[in-house]
């Protein structure tokens, strides 16, 4: 057959703990797996869903069910299917995703490179950040027991127990901390008190101090901030860079956000020509998406890329930051196994 075939089934991935932020709590995270067939080949991708994203286990796959591979003739010609694709359908960004990484991993594996060949990005030894939800005393000096192979901690804050939070981590570790306050901050005077406190213990970064659209405020802060502040929520595609680049020093990518692979690179050469900072991030994802987002890590200032080893049930063998570091897989496409 000389078409793509493409078959998908719902998965609900496992977390370790339940994953508290400031503005929900949840144990599982729903997932489509993507398997995209051709020329004897399969690649493999992934929608990751957390529910303030919108999008559903069925809005997934009534995309899934319109996707139709039959009028491109050349198949490894990603750049046109996956524009093609974007132009018929708005939203849908993990959807997407979803193709977007099934379709680098075939295409990859078709001409045997794998994805970061494919880009000519420079393969470099990366170290992730681990993160710490919105938790008890108790349960924040366990999880930095586990993260004891990691150079950097990643805290939720925004909760007005910040001090008392940092104040703990530092009893157990002096370590580098990327701090993300999911919106949670109000006030910016208060905002910019405990930001100069944050950078005396060691934070790095703040990441969407205030609500996604208060850029004002946003825009307040980092003129005032010693250390850059990272827009997350503010920032889903390559169109938002221009609407926040003059109130955030930074960006956090995300696969799931940008429509996969092909945008957040396009994401990162835009983020670069507006002197913005990249924070390459990841949700609660197998090592599917891990793996898919490894490939470009070494073009980002910092690696959040922890999702899939908060997870119980991996389906895959791939990139995974056991050990603290990030580094690409050299085997065709994502580089990653299918185990169960
Ligand atoms: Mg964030």
């Amino acid at each position: 057959m000389n078409n793509i075939k493409l078959s998908w089934y719902p998965y609900t991935l496992d977390l370790k703990h339940p994953f508290n932020i400031s503005i929900n709590s949840r144990t599982t995270t729903p997932a489509v797996l993507v398997e995209m067939e051709y020329k004897g080949m399969v690649g493999y991708g992934e929608a990751s869903l957390p529910p303030y994203l919108k999008e559903t286990q069925k809005s997934v796959q009534l995309f899934l069910r319109k996707m139709d591979f039959s009028s491109y003739d050349d198949k490894t010609d990603l750049s046109s299917i996956l524009s093609g694709i974007d132009n018929l359908f708005p939203g849908s960004n993990a959807a997407k995703a979803s193709i977007d990484i099934a379709l680098h991993d075939l295409v990859g594996k078709i001409k045997g490179l794998p994805v970061y060949k494919m880009y000519e990005i420079p393969k470099r030894e990366m170290f992730t950040s681990y993160t710490i939800g919105i938790d008890s005393t108790e349960m924040i000096l366990h999880k930095l027991e586990e993260a004891e192979n990691f150079n950097y901690i990643k805290v939720k804050l925004g909760t007005g127990d910040d001090r008392k939070i940092i104040n703990t981590i530092r009893t157990a570790t002096d370590k580098p901390i990327f701090a993300d306050v999911n919106q949670g901050w109000k006030n910016r005077e208060e905002a910019l008190d405990l930001t100069i406190w944050l950078y005396e213990n060691n934070v790095l970064l703040i990441e969407q101090p205030f609500h996604k659209s208060n850029l004002k405020d946003t825009a307040w802060l980092n003129e005032r901030s010693p250390i850059p502040i990272i827009a997350d929520e503010a920032v889903q595609r390559l169109s938002d860079l221009d609407k926040i680049k003059n109130a955030y020093s930074g960006i956090n990518i995300k696969l799931m956000k940008s429509t996969g692979i092909s945008e957040a690179y396009k994401m990162i050469i835009r983020a670069r020509q507006l002197n913005l900072k990249i924070m390459l991030g990841c949700m609660t994802e197998t090592s599917c998406a891990i793996s898919a987002a490894a490939h470009l890590s070494s073009l980002a200032d910092w690696v959040d890329l922890d999702g899939n080893i908060l997870i119980n049930n991996d389906l895959f063998d791939g990139v995974k930051a056991t050990q603290g570091k990030i580094i690409p897989n050299d085997l065709p496409g994502l580089g990653i196994k299918k185990i169960f």
